[in-house]
């Protein structure tokens, strides 16, 4: 199956998925988009408002604010595959739970396994667990990690930035170290594996 197929199917599975509760409170599952041949994937937490609305992600003001981020480094949307943690809204935009996190996990990793990217960014600290667990955004944002043979880059979620101007400059000036880090990032897995929170243990990380 190609990457692109593969994309396809974990995006109908997530259409109709019951995998956990957010199922009953969506309006629409929001997979993530992007081409299967992507460099960077940029994860984030879980559709809000506008996503469950469109079922794409980031398409209110944190999707605004990322477009202008990617236009900073010379990047358009479609250039990159953009996805959530969860693929569906939790109710209020509260933070999605332990096991809404454990059971969607499944479709990012497949997602991962199919793009194989040069490139993961994090978006806040909910996606950042997803690789690290308990590693603390405040004090590892913009910094490369590799984990599984994979660069992990962890940054502030746009929508930090929103409520709290101080962080944009810190969130601009991340990003514009990810065309140096692409650019420097290597090979790829061979034979990817999926990353998965059980999986890896701090010790197994190293700053890029
Ligand atoms: S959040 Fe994920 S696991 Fe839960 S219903 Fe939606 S697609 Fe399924």
């Amino acid at each position: 199956m190609s990457a692109t197929e593969e994309l396809q199917k974990v995006a109908h599975e997530v259409s109709v998925c019951t995998l956990c509760t957010l199922h009953h409170s969506r309006k629409l599952a929001v997979p993530g988009e992007g081409p299967a041949n992507a460099d960077i994937i940029f994860i984030g937490e879980g559709p809000g408002f506008h996503e469950n609305e469109q079922g794409r992600p980031f398409v209110g003001a944190a999707g605004k604010f990322l477009d202008e981020l990617l236009a900073k480094i010379n990047l358009k949307r479609s250039d990159v595959f953009i996805g959530n943690v969860v693929k569906c809204r939790p109710p209020g935009n509260r933070d999605p739970l332990p096991d809404e996190l454990g059971s969607c996990s499944g479709y990012l990793e497949r997602q991962i396994t199919a793009i194989n990217p040069k490139v993961i960014v994090t978006l806040g600290r909910f996606s950042l667990a997803h690789f690290v667990p308990n590693a603390k955004i405040g004090e590892i944002h913009g910094q490369a990690m590799r984990i599984k043979g994979r660069l992990v880059v962890a940054m502030y979620h746009p929508a930090a930035g929103l409520h709290q101007r101080s962080l944009m400059g810190t969130i601009e000036q991340d990003f514009r170290l990810l065309p140096e880090l692409i650019s420097k990032a290597g090979p790829t897995p061979e034979q990817p594996e999926p990353v998965s929170v059980e999986k890896n243990e701090p010790k197994q990380l190293s700053l890029f």
